[in-house]
Formats: structure tokens, sequence, C-alpha cells
């Protein structure tokens, strides 16, 4: 099987290994596009859409999207990570102490 003809997935597990031992961030389709992954200060919703589906075009595309949402998951970080926000992660149940579009909503309610 070809590399073009192998699942993502399968490919994301090779690349993590066995021990997970292997610096999965240098296979990252993002890199040198840190922008389009994370919030400038006061951006508004429109956007936010925007540029979060830029990047998510990115995430699927990548070979290392599991094991990328796995580390933002375990270390609760912002912005976006593996195709999924901060707000995606805490509904997922990993929870961060500010989740932006969480935070917005219930401010809005409130
Ligand atoms: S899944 Fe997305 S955020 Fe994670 S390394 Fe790949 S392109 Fe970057």
């Amino acid at each position: 099987m070809s590399l073009i003809e192998q699942p993502l997935a399968e490919l994301d597990q090779e690349i993590r290994g066995p021990i997970g031992d292997i610096d999965w961030t240098q296979f990252a389709n993002c890199k040198g596009k840190t922008k389009l992954f994370f919030a400038p200060k006061a951006e508004r919703p429109q956007a936010r859409e925007r540029r979060e589906a830029k990047a998510r075009s990115l995430c699927n595309a990548c070979v290392v999207k599991d094991t990328c949402r796995e580390f933002a998951r375990n270390n609760h970080e912002y912005g976006l990570w593996g195709g999924e926000n901060e707000e995606e992660r805490h509904l997922a149940g990993f929870t961060i102490a500010a989740p932006i579009g969480v935070r917005s909503r219930l401010a809005k309610s409130a």
C-alpha cells in the first residue's frame, strides 16, 4: 500500500510508534501557519469560523491528526488541534479553565 492509499489514522499510528517516542510535530501539516490555529485578540465569531475552517482543512489532510488531538486533549491546550477547537475539547470532556465559545455563550445567557 502506498502512502497515498494508506488511511491517515493508520499512518498516524505508525508515526506514533509502539512506544510513542517519535516527535510527531515534525509531520505537522500546519508548520508556518500558527496564526490560523490560534484566535487573535477580540476575534469576531464570523472571523473565527472562517479562520477555523481553513485550519480544519489542513488538519483533515494531516497524517498526525489523531496524535495531535490526543495531545491537546491531555494537555488542556487552547487553539485548534487535530481539527478540534477548545470548545469541542471541553464538550468532549477535556475541560479547560475558560473555553472561548462556551464562555461567551454562558455570558450571553446570564
Ligand atoms: S492535526 Fe492540524 S493542528 Fe495538528 S499537527 Fe496536523 S495540521 Fe497541525
